[in-house]
């Protein structure tokens, strides 16, 4: 049986109760993929939904979008839902350009707020 697919969860700041709201309200879609996420991201999903397995991977800031970043380009991860905050100062910049350059080039699925992530998950229902 082949694994299923990897899909890579971050939210940036105020962004992070959608996140968690996003995963309770779409648990059942989760519950069909492998699920990676940013340190914070991860353990507020994993609270939201305790029965969901998140691998959580360092903070953003740590380097947590980066290990995300290689786990794209190594083919790890097939789709990124990533709740950018655009209301914040631009500390995350630069991790927000490297993903949307490696999403692009790998061609995934790529979600940077609310509306689109609702889309890509109703594909998976
Ligand atoms: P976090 O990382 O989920 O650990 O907060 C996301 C980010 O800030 O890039």
């Amino acid at each position: 049986m082949s694994s299923p697919p990897c899909i890579a969860l971050i939210a940036h700041d105020l962004k992070k109760d959608d996140m968690a709201d996003f995963a309770r309200q779409h648990r059942e879609v989760l519950e069909k993929f492998s699920i990676v996420a940013t340190g914070t991201t991860g353990g507020r999903v994993q609270d939201a939904c305790p029965g969901l397995a998140v691998t959580r991977l360092k903070s953003g800031p740590l380097g947590g979008d980066q290990q995300i970043g290689a786990m794209i380009a190594t083919g790890a991860v097939s789709m990124l839902i990533f709740f950018i905050d655009p209301l914040s100062a631009l500390p995350h910049d630069v991790d927000v350009k490297a993903l949307t350059r490696l999403a692009t080039v790998y061609d995934i699925p790529m979600a940077l707020n609310r509306a689109t992530a609702e889309r890509l998950v109703d594909f998976h229902r």
